[in-house]
Order: C-alpha cells, then structure tokens, then sequence
C-alpha cells in the first residue's frame, strides 16, 4: 500500500502518538483515487503527520475532528461543538 493511500484510524500507534501532548491532528484534504476498488475518486481529510482520517466528511460544516472509529470517545468539532457516540448532533439555534 502506498503512503498516499493510508487511512489510518484511532487504533493505530502513530495516530495515538501524534496528538500525546493535547496537540490536535492537522487534517487536510487528501484525494485517494481508488482505495476500496475501483470507483470515483473520494477526498478525505487526512492528517499531514500520522495520515489519521477525519470522523467526519470532507466538505462537511465544522466536522468531527476525531479519528476514525475512535469510540467510545464522544464526537468533537473544531469549534468545540461535541456529541456522544450513536447519539445526534445537537442543531445549532
Ligand atoms: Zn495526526
Ligand atoms: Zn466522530
């Protein structure tokens, strides 16, 4: 697997490594063409340091910005906004 297709989640040692001293992952967008079969390119936001994926979707309003399965820490956005895991995000007034 190339670097530019890797995904990594929660789970993994680099991305519980990469924020040990309350430092956030810095995600950017990220193109994968083809990483599950062939199929429409997908942008994902991905961090520059440990490739962690984003929970939430690019091109989305203030997304999740946990890794990839990280339960059964509760959902957290950038600014603040958080929810719990199965539960919905509360709409803003
Ligand atoms: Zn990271
Ligand atoms: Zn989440």
């Amino acid at each position: 697997m190339s670097d530019n297709e890797l995904l990594n989640a929660a789970r993994d040692p680099e991305v519980h490594a990469c924020t040990i001293g309350d430092v956030e992952h810095d995600y950017r967008p990220h193109i994968v063409v083809a990483a599950y079969g062939p199929g429409r390119p997908r942008t994902y936001l991905r961090c520059v340091w440990c490739h962690a994926v984003a929970c939430g979707n690019y091109g989305e309003t203030d997304p999740c910005i946990e890794p990839w399965h990280h339960e059964p820490k509760p959902h957290r956005t950038r600014s603040g906004v958080s929810w719990p895991i199965g539960g919905n995000r509360a709409e803003e007034g």
